[in-house]
């Protein structure tokens, strides 16, 4: 599904910052894997490339088999619309527009009628628990809602892949759980997910962690195993049914 080779990535702006030193990685389809790093260390400078948001200096890109390299906005547009869906850490619904409204606005770009995005968007919510949040507006919202919301704004294209940008930095640990496991359910329906944090207890329900280092992939683990089965039973349940 992801194929990188030797990605480099050097930022311009005053005294050149070479990011990113030579990434080598390969993600299958339907994986789910986390990246960890120092803050710094380039996490969403990779995922940004990943996510065809920004562009690498070096080395070559394969999303689904296609070299993603020198594309115009246009393509790149087009190739964000088709493939990829985005979380992150300050949600980054709008403000002025309902939980409804957010979650239809992708399908606004693509050209979709206020009437069937709307309909589309009701049920995403629907299947985030969130149909009788529709109408309220973010600032109505706990960081968990509206972290449901963004995801419910991310499936609603059928992307292939979830890119999520440390999901979790901005809640508490249930909730946190909470949208670890609701990310776990969206990988078991077959998408790609891979999710920047920092938190080890983030990371260990992932299936495959890549550790970040001085611009290069220091190294790829395992999650710890999780102890014993405790308060959190569905998350234990879910991960030894995975
Ligand atoms: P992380 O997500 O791991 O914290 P980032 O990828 O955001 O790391 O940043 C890596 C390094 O690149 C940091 O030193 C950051 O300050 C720098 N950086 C990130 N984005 C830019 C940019 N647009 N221009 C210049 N420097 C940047
Ligand atoms: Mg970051």
């Amino acid at each position: 599904m992801i194929r990188l080779e030797n990605i480099h990535k050097t930022y311009w702006n005053g005294s050149p910052l070479h990011v990113l030193k030579g990434i080598d990685l390969e993600i299958e389809q339907g994986a789910m894997v986390s990246i960890m790093g120092a803050s710094g260390s380039g996490k969403s400078t990779l995922l940004n490339i990943l996510g065809v948001l920004d562009d690498y200096d070096e080395g070559n890109y394969y999303l689904d088999g296609r070299l993603i390299k020198g594309l115009n906005e246009t393509q790149a547009a087009a190739c964000r619309n088709r493939m990829i869906g985005y979380i992150f850490q300050s949600f980054n619904l709008i403000n002025y527009k309902n939980a409804m409204e957010n979650v239809a606005l992708p399908l606004y770009y693509q050209g979709v009628s206020r009437r069937n995005r709307n309909a589309e968007a009701l049920d995403y919510l629907d299947r985030l628990g969130l149909r009788d949040w529709a109408h309220h507006m973010p600032n109505e919202m706990s960081g968990g809602q509206k972290q449901r919301v963004a995801i419910a704004r991310a499936l609603i294209n059928r992307p292939r892949i979830i890119l999520a940008d440390e999901p979790t930095g901005a809640l508490d640990s249930v909730t946190s759980l909470e949208v670890m496991e609701l990310l776990r359910s969206v990988n078991r329906d077959g998408m790609t997910i891979i999710c920047v944090t920092h938190e080890q207890t983030i990371a260990d329900l992932t299936d495959r962690i890549i550790h970040l280092k001085d611009g290069v992939i220091s190294s790829i683990s395992e999650p710890r195993p999780i102890a014993a089965p405790s308060e959190k039973g569905v998350l234990y349940d879910n991960r030894l049914t995975k």
